[in-house]
């Protein structure tokens, strides 16, 4: 007997087992629906057994969406991903499936045509609003067309009926446009020539493999993976390119690039969508037929069934690493599908991740660099200030220096661009009266002014208040300041030092929506705005002709976390927004503001040697044994009651099983120590790089016996450490 094993979108330890009813064509990787418990459930068929006797009573399948199955090499990624994530493969699985409207084909709908026959005998107003309407606009319904025109559908109907219209069955989700790799790219220059040409070849020789572009910023990264994905679509006319880009980077401006190279939009995949959008998306993908996708993270989970070329840009970008649900990092999840699919993947970045490069370097990817910005443009010269030197006056934060090259910028009529990494117009609120600082109950956190808005905001945990009048521990009225920069104050600074500057500000409080986003980047293309004050939201990917002053108002605020990435960290997000500047003819400058310019980081970073500061970093890591040298796991408690977790903690730390070459450090509070109610603690857990990480994370895992209202949470490559 022919039985099938169903993997559900559950947390379920494995697949269930169930017989194949007479006349039911079942193939492996299939979309099913099998009864589960009291109803019946969207699951895969995850592979087929055989079973001579058929002994066993199993429950028969319902039925089969007519959608293509998960290939065979996709559910083995999707089942690895499980296991290397410590995660359950129903989880893993529910980032794949959809809805169940995008297993079935979409729904057609009724649109009206101009029609063959001649004008009506009787041609009232109205027939001829509706005749000269639909000469110009796109096939619409009848009823549409009625409410457009403003017309009874009576009206249509009779036009119809005369033949005058006529009507046509439309999808309602309809295929993408064709991308065509026949169209010109820019004539290349001869360094990004010879990588293009490396990266067609690892193409057209199929099967995986890892390229790194390490490639300065504007030295044409994306003009040479356009050559490689040029060449996937020439393979054959169903072979599919994956773009992964930080959320942040979906802006217009790349989806129009992709246009201009290929003659048609790119699919989107994103958590903008909307869901039909995503169902379509979705579809045509699962289908062979969306061929080019630009997408975030969970596009890495899209069924392609043809997949040729995996590219991720930006590929040291933090929003890789997806911290909720299954924790993973989609960089590397994307090497390891295509090692079981057998595809090439490129990663390209300015400032690739040390484990990137270290993986370069060592010969197991294949190394490009691009040296040189095509054309005029040049790297912008990055100047430290000396803080010390050049202290702002009282209350400022701008020094004299950095105040004086915004003026001179805007009085030649260009750009500036001023970077401060802290949302909101003070991180601190503090009463002049008692010194109480004013913290999110029950925790340690900070609360931030936001003067936008009127509020104090828990930038950690969402808790938000409005701004109260007096102090809430001592009672005094008008007590309360803010201490401390946040964009908002250092706008209020620029308004009063440069009052004519068109100015705006951008961070995830001041612009809600992508549309709104979009805008202002729009307006800041098209030197509409002076000055730009923005968070990290504005260090990528954006292309400002005008802009030839960035300021980075506190180079030193992103080390103080002290996490293992730090010092990496803040050197690619400086040298990103350094990067801003001077982009198109004019020559660029970035300045920055530090306390500590003497700093390793901060000299490699005035003197464009990123090299010698990541052999340093390299080094050390090297001697502590940490990635890419060894590799790392978290393990987070959390649990309602402080006692409780604090003995839970404990309890664990002492089941960590015994294994050569693990380290157990912990249990230790964790810096967000308290979250919505719970208390928290971690494990950090290194090993040498032979071990099996996830394995022995899984295995200490399965020893423990919790109450059921402990989580605990597996971070396998953790990237936070909070
Ligand atoms: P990166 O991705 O490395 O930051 P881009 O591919 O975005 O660089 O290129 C930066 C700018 O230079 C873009 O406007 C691009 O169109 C232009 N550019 C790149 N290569 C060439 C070339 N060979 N000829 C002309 N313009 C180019």
């Amino acid at each position: 007997m022919r039985f099938a094993r169903v993997q559900f979108m559950l947390p379920l330890p494995e697949p269930f087992d169930y017989a194949i009813p007479e006349g039911l064509h079942v193939e492996p990787g299939q979309v099913v629906r099998a009864p589960l418990g009291p109803t019946d459930r969207m699951g895969v068929v995850w592979d087929i057994g055989e079973e001579p006797d058929g002994e066993r009573e199993l429950k028969e399948l319902f039925s089969t969406y007519p959608s293509p199955g998960l290939s065979q090499p996709f559910r083995d990624f999707i089942s690895w991903s499980a296991r290397y994530t410590c995660a359950n493969p129903g989880a893993v699985l529910r980032m794949v499936l959809r809805s169940p409207s995008s297993l079935v084909p979409s729904k057609t709908e009724l649109v009206v045509l101009p029609g063959q026959a001649e004008q009506p005998g009787r041609l009232t107003p109205a027939r001829q609003r509706v005749l000269e309407f639909v000469e110009q606009a796109m096939p619409m319904t009848q009823a549409e067309l009625a409410r457009e025109v403003g017309v009874s559908t009576s009206v249509v109907k009779g036009l119809i009926d005369l033949g005058c219209l006529q009507t046509d069955l439309r999808q309602v989700d309809p295929p993408y446009r064709l991308p065509d790799p026949e169209r010109e790219g820019f004539e290349l220059t001869d360094e990004q020539a010879s990588a293009a040409d490396h990266l067609k070849g690892k193409v057209r020789n199929g099967g995986f493999s890892v390229s790194l572009i390490d490639g300065v910023t504007g030295s044409g990264k994306t003009e040479v993976y356009f050559e490689a994905i040029a060449e996937a679509l020439r393979q054959d006319e169903h072979s599919q390119v994956l773009i992964l880009l930080p959320e942040i980077a979906l802006t217009q401006a790349i989806m129009k690039r992709f246009e201009n190279r290929f003659g048609a939009q790119p699919t989107e995949w994103h958590s903008g969508l909307s869901d039909a959008e995503r169902r379509r998306a979705w579809r045509e993908v699962a289908h062979g037929r969306a061929r080019i996708v630009v997408g975030a993270r969970s596009a890495l989970f899209l069924p392609f069934p043809n997949l040729r070329l995996a590219i991720v840009d930006e590929e040291h970008d933090g929003s890789y690493k997806q911290e909720d649900g299954v924790v993973y990092h989609a960089r590397n999840l994307c090497i390891a599908r295509g090692r079981f699919e057998g595809f090439a993947t490129v990663l390209a970045s300015a400032t690739p991740a040390l484990e990137s490069l270290s993986n370069a370097r060592a010969g197991r990817f294949d190394y490009l660099r691009l040296a040189a910005r095509p054309g005029a443009s040049r790297l912008p010269d990055v100047d430290l200030i000396d803080m010390r030197q050049h202290a702002p006056d009282k209350g400022d934060w701008l020094s004299p220096v950095l105040t004086r090259e915004l003026a001179g910028t805007l009085a030649n009529g260009e750009q500036s661009l001023l970077f401060l990494n802290r949302r909101g117009y003070a991180p601190l609120v503090l009463c002049k009266a008692c010194g109480e600082k004013l913290k999110t109950p029950g925790t340690e956190n900070w609360l931030t002014e936001h003067r936008y808005t009127g509020r104090l905001v828990c930038h950690l945990t969402g808790f938000s208040m409005r701004r109260p009048d007096a102090c809430p521990k001592c009672g005094a009225r008008d007590s309360l300041m803010g201490v401390g920069p946040g964009i908002e104050r250092v706008a209020e600074e620029v308004r009063r030092k440069l009052p004519e500057a068109r100015l705006e500000l951008l961070s995830s409080d001041t612009v809600q929506s992508g549309d709104d986003i979009r805008a202002l980047i729009m307006r800041m293309e098209q030197g509409e705005i002076d000055i730009l004050i923005g968070t990290q939201m504005i260090a990528k990917g954006h292309n400002f002709p005008g802009l030839t002053l960035v300021g980075v108002v506190d180079a030193d605020a992103s080390l103080k976390g002290g996490d293992l990435r730090a010092g990496e960290r803040t050197f690619q997000l400086l040298s990103q927004v350094a990067g801003r500047a001077g982009r198109a003819e004019k020559l660029g400058r970035a300045l920055l503001q530090t306390y500590d310019p003497e700093a390793p980081l901060m000299q490699a970073l005035a003197h464009t040697d990123r090299d010698s500061f990541l052999d340093c970093e390299e080094e050390m890591r090297m001697v502590m044994g940490m990635p890419p040298h060894g590799r790392l796991a978290a393990l987070i408690l959390s649990f309602p009651d402080e006692m409780e977790a604090a003995r839970l903690g404990r309890e664990i730390g002492m089941a960590a099983p015994n294994a050569e070459g693990v380290e157990v450090w912990g249990p230790a509070p964790a810096p967000i120590a308290v979250l919505r109610g719970r208390w928290r603690w971690r494990f950090l857990v290194r090993s040498d790089l032979g071990v099996d990480l996830s394995a022995y994370m899984a295995a200490w895992r399965k020893t423990l016996k919790l109450p059921a209202q402990a989580r605990l949470q597996i971070d396998v490559d953790p990237y936070s450490f909070l």
